[in-house]
This record gives C-alpha cells, sequence and structure tokens, in this order.
C-alpha cells in the first residue's frame, strides 16, 4: 500500500497547501480520498498518474473536499487523448449521489457523459470492497451532519483518515491498530471549536489509537505558528509528522 498526502490545506488561501485530497494506491486500485481545489493541478506537478484513478471517496461535502471534482472529471474527458471510459467508482456518505448530479447541472454534460460513475453512498459502519484485498470502511464524525472518517485496510495494513472532525473518543477507539493515522490539524487553542482538531486534541486522540504513524494534515494558517509537535507529544509520545503535498509513504504488505 502507498500513501501520498497531495493537498493539505484548507478554506484558507496557502502558497504550499492546496486543499484536501489524499490518494492509496493498492496494485491497481488507486484511491482518491477528497479532492479539494488545486488537487489536480497537484498531481500533475507531482508527476502522480490522475488518468489511472479508479475511485474517489469523499469524506464530506465541504468546498475545500470537494472543489475540484469538476475539474478531474473535465481532465478525464476532455485533459487525455482518447478521454478516459474507463468507469470511476465514487464512494460517500448519503448525498454523493445529489452533489454529483447537480455538479453535472452546473457544469453540463461534459462532466459526467464521458466516464461511467457508479456511485455507492455509505453510512458510518458500512464497508465497501474497493478490489478482492482492499476494503474502504465508514464511521461518523463531529464536523458536518454527513461527515465521517475513512479506514482502508488490505493485506495486512490500514490507514485511517479523519477527514474534518472535532473530538471524538468513539473515533479514536475505532481507529485503534492502524498503521498510518491522518488527522486533520486545523487550529490552535485559542480558536479552537468542537467541529476541528486542536493539536492537543490531535495527541489525544493519538493517545486511544496508539498509530504507528500519526500524520498530521489541513492547516489553518494560524496553527502553523504554534509548537505543534510539541503540543501534540503532551498526550502521544509516538512518531508523528507534519504532511505536505507530496509527501509519500511505502508501507509494506503482509
Ligand atoms: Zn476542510
Ligand atoms: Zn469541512
Amino acid at each position: 500500500m502507498h500513501l501520498c498526502t497531495i493537498g493539505t490545506g484548507t478554506a484558507a488561501p496557502s502558497p504550499t497547501r492546496v486543499q484536501s485530497a489524499t490518494l492509496i494506491t493498492q496494485g491497481e486500485t488507486r484511491l482518491l480520498v477528497d479532492c479539494g481545489s488545486g488537487a489536480v493541478f497537484r498531481m500533475a506537478q507531482l508527476g502522480i498518474d490522475w488518468r489511472t484513478i479508479t475511485h474517489v471517496a469523499l469524506t464530506h461535502f465541504h468546498a475545500d473536499h470537494t472543489n475540484d471534482l469538476a475539474n478531474l472529471f473535465f481532465a478525464w474527458r476532455y485533459g487525455m487523448l482518447p478521454p478516459r471510459t474507463t468507469p470511476i467508482d465514487v464512494v460517500g456518505p448519503v448525498g454523493t449521489a445529489v452533489l454529483l448530479d447537480r455538479l453535472a447541472l452546473a457544469f453540463g454534460a461534459g462532466l459526467r457523459d464521458a466516464v461511467p460513475i457508479q456511485v455507492r453512498e455509505i453510512g458510518p459502519g458500512d464497508s465497501v470492497a474497493l478490489s478482492p484485498t482492499l476494503e474502504i470502511e465508514a464511521a461518523t464524525v463531529p464536523h458536518a451532519p454527513e461527515s465521517v472518517a475513512y479506514s482502508v485496510a488490505g493485506q495486512g495494513r490500514r490507514v485511517v483518515i479523519s477527514g474534518d472532525t472535532g473530538f471524538d473518543a468513539a473515533f479514536a477507539e475505532w481507529a485503534v491498530g492502524c498503521d498510518v493515522l491522518q488527522l486533520e490539524c486545523s487550529l490552535p487553542d485559542q480558536l479552537a471549536i468542537p467541529t476541528h482538531l486542536t493539536p492537543r486534541q490531535c495527541g489525544a486522540i493519538a493517545a486511544i489509537a496508539r498509530p504507528a504513524l500519526l500524520a498530521l494534515t489541513h492547516f489553518y494558517p494560524p496553527v502553523e505558528d504554534v509548537d505543534i509537535e510539541g503540543q501534540v507529544a503532551e498526550g502521544f509520545d509516538g512518531r508523528m509528522l507534519r504532511a505536505f503535498d507530496g509527501w509519500m509513504l511505502d508501507l509494506q504488505e503482509t
């Protein structure tokens, strides 16, 4: 399994971080989790083949996680020769099919005519096989009403992606045993709100989940002015890092 954080930013424009997107690859299965603004450009910049993505999963419908969906579909239709005809599976919370219908209304037939789309709406606790050796499971998290986190697991490896979330001990318990816990780390203590995480809350979740590696992402600019590593370490003494656009990790499979 291979993990790449394509976009580690937020709704706040950043010179170095485009909006949320993460790619998980296992063999021929190439899963893009979220597709915020700049994700398609960043994939091209990083030399990541956006043409062969097999699945897209959405954690929730906020614009900083979905803004580039239309760009991705247009790239498949107009940005490659011949245009893509391979079907795409889109996994997301209830409402995903409506979101795609509305994008098609806004952008016209080019959005979805060329590429057959199979939408699989999943709720908390549901899981979907992406391939015979890779499965995605959803858990509810406190952010937008539809928000889910994802566990992507197969061949002895498991990656958990929080999407946007507030502190939630049940989510942390659900993540126990994962190899990589990718957590949002949005705001410093003085700007804390119930629907996003601070570094100390990331540490508290990681203290419960005990991932082999904690990878932080989704940084609003003010949080990068504080000692993120130090504040996380108050609760979690394991391995951690600040992800960046283009951070990649190979996970040995068993
Ligand atoms: Zn977000
Ligand atoms: Zn959000």
